[in-house]
């Protein structure tokens, strides 16, 4: 039987045994593949992991035609021995997962990520791959660049790149092109402008968010006063302005106060440059506006907490509208 315990060790970084020089550390990736009933042994990296050849045949067709090749090497018990180019870590964790099918590993490196997808498209290793792309996209929010190349260059561009680049939504279009991700480096220019003119595509989206709300809900302060010191404009929708012709037209629809109009207009400004992510309850932003309101002795006492009851809302609006908003990436014209 397997021992579960050194396995989840080895994962963690929790291992008791983790002074023991470099060499010795790798041969302890192959502990838990020592099997008496053995018929192959997979040597990578110079480590040799005892297996099944039943069980990596029934996961992968390359394997099944390997074990099918006459081959020259055995061990001393006779047992046929296959040696890959893959490093010991990466068939460790390969063999891991096929093993320990209940609780998969908890990977804390990219790069450990990136080699093991590799190696499961390489050995057309299906079973196991949707599990490792789960882990891969758990990270897509920390590290949106690194995981959008490894999900791209794994080819998992539907199940994981979008999700990446969903993420660098979040992230300020200028820092985006400008932040130094080596990643970057890999891929084709032609996918990275892909990523920038989607941005700039959902920023334009989520700016025409706040012009495209209809005053509904007139219970707000902002629709709501009526006091003739506090100025205000006439106009059908809320836009995105400020100019001074939008707040002298006539119609019948309910004013809006300018310093709602200077307030949703600084906010569509964020959200054209950065359309996800955005900090709707930061205050110092949120009591700029609100100290403009206070000129008015109506709108002044409920500012705050109505544009906070209303960012809760208008959150909700933003992302559904980004949602819509297609990514196209060319996967065959990706590396360079
Ligand atoms: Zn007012």
């Amino acid at each position: 039987m397997l021992n579960r315990e050194p396995y989840r060790r080895l994962f963690t970084g929790d291992n008791p045994n983790n002074d023991v020089p470099g060499n010795d550390e790798s041969q302890n990736l192959a502990d838990n593949f020592q099997f008496d009933d053995a018929d192959i042994i997979i040597r990578a990296g110079g480590v040799d992991f005892q297996a099944h050849k039943f069980i990596l045949s029934h996961v992968s067709p390359i394997f099944k035609d390997m074990f099918s090749l006459p081959g020259n090497q055995t061990s001393q018990k006779g047992v046929p021995i296959i040696e890959l180019v893959e490093s010991a870590q990466v068939i460790h964790d390969l063999l891991s997962m096929l093993y320990h099918s209940v609780n998969d590993p908890d990977f804390n490196n990219l790069n450990d990520i990136h080699r093991l997808l590799l190696a499961l498209r390489k050995y057309d290793v299906e079973k196991i791959c949707m599990r490792v792309a789960k882990q891969l996209e758990a990270k897509a929010a920390e590290s949106p660049g690194r995981v959008f190349y490894i999900a791209m260059s794994s080819g998992l561009v539907d199940d994981v790149a979008r999700t990446a680049a969903w993420h660098m939504l979040s992230q300020n279009i200028f820092d985006l092109a400008t932040t130094h991700v080596p990643e970057y480096n890999q891929f084709h220019v032609g996918t990275f402008q892909q990523l920038l003119r989607y941005h700039v595509k959902c920023g334009d989206v989520a700016k025409e968010q706040c012009s495209n709300l209809r005053p509904q809900g007139l219970d707000w302060i902002w629709l709501q006063c009526r006091t003739s010191d506090c100025k205000g404009s006439f106009s059908d929708r809320f836009p995105d302005t400020s100019d001074d012709r939008l707040l002298s037209s006539r119609n019948q629809h309910p004013s809006v106060k300018r310093w709602w109009l200077d307030y949703i207009s600084a906010l569509g400004e964020r959200l054209k440059v950065q359309p996800l992510g955005i900090d709707y309850s930061d205050e110092g932003f949120l009591k700029k506006y609100a100290d403009g309101a206070s000129k008015c002795s109506i709108c002044g006492p409920p500012a705050m907490y109505q544009l906070t009851k209303f960012n809760e809302g208008f959150e909700k609006q933003v992302r559904a509208a980004i949602e819509n908003v297609p990514l196209e990436l060319d996967e065959d014209d990706f590396l360079l």
